[in-house]
C-alpha cells in the first residue's frame, strides 16, 4: 500500500494547487518518480484513477509519469553510477543494500529518491493554465 498513501498525498497536493488557481478542472498531472522511491508506476496510475474519480475537479484527468533513474556515489573509491540489483524479482520487497559495485563499500544515494509533481494542467474560467509544483 506504499503506492496508495503516496498517491493520496499527490492527489491532495494537486487539489490544493487547483484551488489556489481557482481551477474548474484538472486536465493532466505530470509526475517525476525516482527509482529509489520503489513506487510501481502502474500502481500509482491505478490509485490516481481511483482517487480522482471521487473528486469533481479531478475527475477524468490524466496522469503522466516520468521515471528518473537513481544514482549512487561511493565515498571510498569515488564510483558514481547505477545501483546494482541482485534479485530483480524481489525488487519491490527488497530493502537495497547500497553496495558499491567496484569496492563493495557502502555507497550513498545522489538522485532517485524524488517523487514530485512536475506540472499540472488546469482548466480555469475559460482558459488553460499550467502550474509548476
Ligand atoms: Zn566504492
Amino acid at each position: 500500500m506504499h503506492e496508495y498513501s503516496m498517491t493520496t498525498m499527490i492527489v491532495d497536493a494537486v487539489l490544493e494547487e487547483a484551488r489556489r488557481h481557482d481551477a474548474e478542472k484538472v486536465l493532466e498531472v505530470e509526475l517525476v518518480i525516482g527509482e529509489f522511491t520503489f513506487l510501481n508506476p502502474e500502481q500509482v496510475e491505478f490509485w490516481y484513477k481511483v482517487l480522482s474519480e471521487r473528486d469533481s475537479i479531478l475527475k477524468g484527468s490524466k496522469v503522466r509519469i516520468e521515471l528518473r533513474r537513481g544514482y549512487i556515489r561511493c565515498p571510498k573509491c569515488g564510483y558514481e553510477g547505477k545501483l546494482m540489483y541482485r534479485d530483480d524479482t524481489a525488487y519491490h520487497l527488497m530493502v537495497p543494500t547500497l553496495l558499491c559495485p567496484e569496492c563493495k563499500g557502502i555507497a550513498e544515494i545522489i538522485t532517485g529518491r524524488e517523487c514530485t509533481i512536475k506540472r499540472i494542467r488546469l482548466l480555469g474560467r475559460g482558459h488553460e493554465s499550467s502550474a509548476k509544483g
